[in-house]
């Protein structure tokens, strides 16, 4: 098995950290809660699902951590826009967010850390202390403390910048003068009116982590001081992920990642989807255009991790056709496979699912999904054409389905009854948690009459409401 290292810049053969134990550690960079994800954000996480899957076909056991960004600029400043204390306001986008990866049957990381817990808070504190006590850090006169990279001779090399370089533009944020040099990073922010109530007791001053070391402190809490892969989309890689090394090798002085591995953006008329730049959906967008998640879950899978990929509805439709094209497949099959009398074989068509370069192969070669994809649809039209002229038997038809049934807990495609929440019937339970929120039971109980006559019901339950079709 191999992948593209963007460390190295080159494919190369994947040797985990203990081939004995085959078992792999990863870490993927998760949700920052300030808003709903966009679909941009899950073709990340989709990739990361693949990898996983795939790693676990190939009889690796994963153990996956996945972090959640729930204090930061962003959601500071989302927090104090909406007067909320910031973790009701964080709340509801990480409920969201596995909302929406379920939909998209992304297989559940092993651990969901929230870098406000005060395990990671204290660990965090501890890393700083540890770099500054190396003169890795320092503090700067504005009582926050930087990262000083200049003393870390390998900043910049996953990035491949050479960021000694860098020349103030004059054009430099106010607290960047407090700074040693410009490309030095906060560790710890010292606390300002803005942060409102967000802060924390440490030695420097009251204040709060960066984003950066919030990665660096989950990740080698749970996985230890070495990670087998880590995993974002290029946007990560500078400074987010350049920061993380040098945060966690000059604390452990170990090699902190043996394989970083980068997914390409989701791009709308040409340009990364962004919230920055309105040009996103979100997944309940889709939902409502009657697409299933499903149907999304191909829509963002089908491409090479590493190639950009346009989101388009043209594209929603060809994923629901493909898929189609699949049901009908193993209808078909299992049709011919119940079937007791037993027909006369069609070697070429039973002798696909072992043929190289096949379906595993291809992913084995950088998680290549659309090669793998594309053995899938010729063993479709190839089977397809023997079924037509009825020259495939009982058996073959079984051996298919089980071929399918082993590449199905990597793609995870097959259509089970998925139950679509009509749009107006959301809306109404979205305004019925209002009520609630705000201790109207009156117009609470109006509006589960009025979801009960659109045929739903909806219970309360202590992650919020659910819906559920009204049986009878
Ligand atoms: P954030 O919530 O901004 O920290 O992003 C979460 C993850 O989504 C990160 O791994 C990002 O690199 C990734 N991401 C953000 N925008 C896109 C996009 N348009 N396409 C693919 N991945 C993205
Ligand atoms: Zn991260």
């Amino acid at each position: 098995m191999r992948f593209f290292n963007t460390y190295s810049r080159k494919l190369e053969e994947f040797e985990p950290l203990d081939p004995a134990a085959r078992s792999i550690k990863i870490y993927t960079c998760g949700p920052t809660v300030y808003s709903r994800a966009h679909i941009g954000n899950f073709r990340a996480y989709i990739f990361e699902d693949l990898l996983q899957r795939h790693l676990e076909l190939r009889g690796y056991k994963v153990h996956r951590v996945m972090n959640i960004t729930d204090v930061d600029d962003k959601t500071i400043r989302g927090a104090r826009e909406a007067r909320v204390p910031l973790a009701k306001f964080t709340r509801q986008f990480k409920q969201a967010f596995f909302e929406d990866a379920k939909t998209l049957r992304i297989k559940r990381a092993d651990e969901f850390p929230c870098a406000t817990d005060q395990r990671y808070v204290d660990r965090m504190i501890a890393m700083i202390g540890a770099l500054i006590s190396k003169r890795l850090a320092y503090q700067a006169d504005d009582k926050s403390v930087y990262f000083r990279i200049n003393k870390f001779p390998n900043y910049g090399k996953l990035a491949h910048f050479d960021l000694t370089q860098l020349q103030s533009t004059g054009r430099v944020k106010h607290d960047e003068y407090d700074k040693e040099h410009i490309g030095d990073f906060a560790l710890w922010k010292a606390w300002d009116e803005e942060d409102g109530d967000v802060k924390w007791d440490s030695p420097w001053a009251p204040g709060r982590p960066g984003w950066h070391i919030e990665c660096s402190a989950m990740a080698t809490a749970l996985l230890g001081d070495q990670i087998d892969i880590h995993c974002g989309g290029v946007d990560n890689i500078f400074p987010h992920h350049e920061a993380e090394i040098a945060q966690s090798e000059g604390v452990t002085g170990e090699k902190f990642v043996r394989y970083w591995l980068h997914c390409a953006h989701l791009l709308v008329d040409g340009q990364k989807m962004a919230k920055s730049l309105g040009n996103f959906y979100t997944v309940p967008d889709v939902l409502a255009k009657s697409y299933s998640g499903r149907e999304l879950r191909y829509a963002l899978l089908r491409v090479h991790y590493r190639v950009p990929l346009n989101f388009t509805w043209k594209g929603m439709n060809e994923a629901r056709e493909s898929l189609g094209r699949i049901d009908e497949w193993l209808a078909r099959l299992s049709k011919i496979a119940r079937k007791e009398k037993v027909q006369r074989p069609a070697p070429t068509a039973t002798q696909r699912p072992i043929e190289k370069p096949g379906f595993e192969e291809a992913l084995d070669d950088d998680l290549n999904i659309s090669a793998a994809l594309g053995f899938l649809f010729e063993t479709i039209r190839e089977t397809n054409r023997a079924m037509d002229e009825n020259k495939l038997d009982a058996a073959s038809a079984s051996a298919l389905l089980d071929w399918w049934q082993r590449i199905n807990t990597v793609l995870d495609l097959e259509a089970h009854a998925e139950i679509v929440v009509p749009t107006e019937v959301t809306q109404l339970a979205k305004e019925r948690e209002n009520a609630r929120r705000e201790k109207n039971w009156k117009r609470s109980d109006e509006l589960r009459e009025r979801i009960s006559a659109l045929r739903w019901e909806v219970r309360d339950t202590k992650d919020g409401s659910q819906l559920t079709p009204r049986s009878g």
